[in-house]
């Protein structure tokens, strides 16, 4: 852990991750007057500025773009006087000699008085031969982002929850034909993401079926399938192969910082609050049975209010931002 540099603007806090939850906490951090930092190794979003488009998060009832959802986020968050920082990674935290704590990013080392981990999740890969050959060539983890080059041509989806039957539905404005690979005969997505898919005649449902190999010479050809209950193998003349087997939380950073649990999630209590005291976390890197933007959001809020009543405890916030 480098030292930090004494002269350094202190933070009420910091905020690793600017998905929903992460922002969220930064609205309410800044119009508590906490001088906040808002970090994010991507663009601020996460996982929605990924989404085509968001059905059930309140108040948008014809929808809304996941992108224009997490800048108007950002843009509230800023408005309080948060510091949104993109493209800033962080790849440590660790308490300092103050009873703060050291917060090590690309660029260097900040300080601060409480930290709230928002870091989100990010797609799972299959492993199968072939998928990180092919990246960038026909495998993508993103419909949003590469869906459109896919305009007259064949793709398969990998995985059956949610992610796969909305982005797979997303492909279907482009592909001809969608091919949904999945290991059971049950769909795990919500009942009418279900039902829109199975009345898409683009979609072809390949049951009970695991994905084996992603084949091609330059770009993507086939993607090789098995049953699971004959062993049969069936390759799919395929130009495109959208993994979507769900998602692992950007945590292996934190091992030995605070408590994970077996999968990697943060462990806090009904209040936010980890194992360290004046770290908190929010958002779906945390344990919790619903990965949604209405949770997401409602623990960031949870989580900056109670870094709020930890920072009065300790002696109030250190500047008011303007
Ligand atoms: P999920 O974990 O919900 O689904 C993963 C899918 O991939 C499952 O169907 C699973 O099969 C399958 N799968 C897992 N591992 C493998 C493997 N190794 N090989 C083949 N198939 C595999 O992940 P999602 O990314 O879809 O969603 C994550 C969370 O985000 C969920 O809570 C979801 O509800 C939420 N979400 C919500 C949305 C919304 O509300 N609009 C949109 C997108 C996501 P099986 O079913 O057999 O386990």
């Amino acid at each position: 852990m480098p030292d930090t540099d004494p002269d350094s603007a202190l933070f009420d806090v910091v905020i690793v991750g600017a998905g929903p939850a992460g922002l969220t906490a930064g609205i309410y951090a800044s119009r508590g007057r906490l001088k906040t930092a808002i970090l994010e190794r991507n663009m601020a979003g996460g996982q929605i500025a990924l989404t085509d488009l968001v059905e059930n998060y309140p108040g948008f009832p014809e929808g809304i773009s996941g992108f224009d959802l997490s800048q108007k986020m950002k843009e509230q968050a800023e408005q309080f006087g948060a510091e949104v920082r993109e493209i800033e990674g962080v790849s440590a935290v660790a308490r300092d000699s103050e009873g703060g704590f050291a917060v090590v990013t690309d660029r260097g080392t900040i300080r601060t008085r409480s930290v709230i981990l928002a870091p989100g999740v990010e797609p799972r890969r299959s492993g199968i031969p072939g998928e990180a050959d092919f990246i960038g060539r026909g495998v993508s983890w993103c419909a949003t982002c590469d869906g459109a080059l896919y305009r007259g041509r064949t793709v398969a989806v990998i995985g059956g929850g949610d992610s796969a039957v909305e982005e797979g539905m997303f492909l279907t404005k482009f592909a001809d034909k969608v091919y949904i690979v999945h290991r059971r005969d049950e769909l795990r997505a919500a009942r009418i993401a279900q039902e829109r898919a199975f009345a898409n005649s683009k979609f072809e449902f390949v049951w009970d079926s695991v994905p084996r190999r992603i084949e091609g010479k330059d770009m993507v050809e086939a993607l090789e399938v098995e049953s699971v209950k004959t062993g049969e193998q069936r390759s799919l003349p395929v130009n495109g192969v959208f993994v979507y087997i769900g998602q692992d939380p950007n945590t292996a950073w934190l091992e030995g910082v605070v408590e994970l649990d077996d999968h990697g999630y943060i462990v806090t209590d009904e209040l936010q609050r980890t194992n360290l005291t004046g770290v908190f976390a929010c958002g779906d890197a945390t344990v919790g049975p619903l990965k949604q933007i209405a949770r997401a959001v409602g623990d960031g809020a949870l989580a900056a209010v109670q870094a709020e009543k930890y920072l009065d405890a300790a002696g109030g916030s250190t500047a008011a931002p303007a």
